[in-house]
């Protein structure tokens, strides 16, 4: 028998939305008259924009013509789609990228597993608390952490907790960290950063030699104009930050699966003998080796995101899910909960009524309102206490669940 790589066994028994499920599951067996309403696990449910379709269309038809097909793409995109990505998504922001600082991809969630790989085995990470689980398994199977405690907590990580008691502003360190990942705005709690409390993490991580991995996911979703769309806009994060985005949450694309990271030019990193090295070409190396590029029809649907009709279809879109969560926020502090996020972010994050915890505040929610819920326990220690609800659902199974939680309460 092969030995097997044991960092496996110090990941958590069950990844959250597994557990989600199976309780679920045994509740509806259990109650088969009933009809759930899912807000727990967050994925969209609108159907794609009409540009996007089209262009899917297109692109299968350049498929089929001998001319226009399209064999193995570039490793790290096209570049139809990068440049359109560094015009749209950071030149109107003032926010210089070359397209060689782009990496296209099939998703948010292998880059943020993935970006672990080019740094050192003995790098030591920092997570916001609670946070989106990908970052920290992927630091778990890589050997970084040890295992858990009974709260769950990794030996080997150092987190940064965001509660209401700090507004769900992470602090800095009080020690060295090299790899930091930051997620604003932030799944789950839904909270933003301001220009200024960012330029302090990346001044922390100037003067750290550390590595911000900044997930801006939900980065269409802001509307306050004192919140930062991307790191870059921030002076000096250059040479210390990496930006994963992702056409899911904006656009639709949890299906389709595209999404990029930025690793700037400037960024380097330490070997053992003190010689320093690009991590733009680290990654670029990385990605050569294990990918071959999204489709080619993927990639022509996601550049039209970018075209005047795309961005006003994908504009609706969020408007759709964004006035589910002013629903949802006003829904449940009407039920007596305390809300916040569903400002700049399609998540809602409540308080449990004092003394429940988040899996009993789910099992109570799945049984009396018959609507599944996310523990906010399951995104770490310190989302005990708290419950999430995502605004993707649609907008009358929205009302609908909110309703019952209204009046069943
Ligand atoms: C949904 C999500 C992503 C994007 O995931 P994809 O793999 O691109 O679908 C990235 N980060 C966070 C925090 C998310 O919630």
């Amino acid at each position: 028998m092969p030995r097997f790589n044991e960092y496996y066994l110090n990941l958590r028994q069950s990844y959250l939305f597994a557990e989600i499920r199976r309780r679920t599951k045994v509740f509806a067996d259990a109650h088969r008259d009933v009809r759930l309403i899912d807000l727990g696990v967050g994925d969209v449910t609108q159907p794609l924009p009409p540009a996007v379709i089209r262009a899917l269309h297109e692109a299968t038809d350049d498929m089929a013509r001998r001319e226009t097909f399209k064999g193995y793409g570039p490793y790290v995109g096209y570049e139809f789609l990068r440049s359109e990505i560094a015009a749209h998504d950071f030149g109107v922001r003032g926010v210089k990228l070359g397209v060689d600082e782009i990496f296209v991809s099939d998703g948010g969630k292998s880059d943020s597993a993935n970006l672990q790989e080019i740094f050192a085995q003995d790098c030591v990470v920092a997570l916001m608390d609670p946070v989106y689980p990908v970052y920290a398994d992927s630091n778990v199977v890589a050997g970084r952490t040890g295992a858990a405690d009974e709260s769950g907590r990794y030996a080997g990580v150092v987190y940064l907790p965001c509660t209401a008691e700090n507004e769900f502003q992470p602090s800095l360190p009080d020690r060295h960290v090299d790899l930091i990942y930051l997620c604003f705005p932030n799944n789950p709690t839904g909270a933003v950063v301001t220009r200024e409390a960012l330029k302090r993490w990346v001044d922390y991580a100037r003067a750290e030699d550390a590595v911000i991995l900044y997930d801006a996911a939900y980065e269409a979703y802001i509307v306050d104009a004192a919140v930062p769309h991307s790191i870059y806009e921030i002076e000096g994060a250059r040479e210390v930050a990496i930006e994963c985005r992702s056409f899911s949450k904006n656009a639709g694309f949890t299906g389709m699966r595209l999404a990029y990271t930025v690793v700037p030019k400037e960024m380097r990193g330490r070997g053992a003998d003190g010689k320093t090295t690009s991590l733009n070409a680290l990654w670029t190396r990385r990605v050569a080796m294990k990918s071959n590029g999204p489709p080619y029809i993927i990639q022509k649907a996601a550049a039209a995101v970018y075209t005047p009709d795309g961005q006003k279809q994908v504009r609706a879109l969020i408007d759709i899910y964004m006035e589910n969560a002013r629903i949802i926020g006003a829904g449940l502090a009407a039920a007596g909960l305390t809300v916040y996020g569903g400002r700049n972010a399609p998540y809602i994050w409540a308080r449990t009524p004092r003394g429940v915890s988040s899996w009993d505040f789910f099992d109570r929610i799945l049984a009396e309102a018959h609507v599944v819920g996310a523990p906010g326990s399951g995104f770490g220690p310190s989302g005990e206490g708290y419950f999430r609800l995502t605004a993707f659902g649609s907008k009358e199974q929205t009302a609908e669940a909110i309703e019952r939680i209204k009046t069943r309460l």
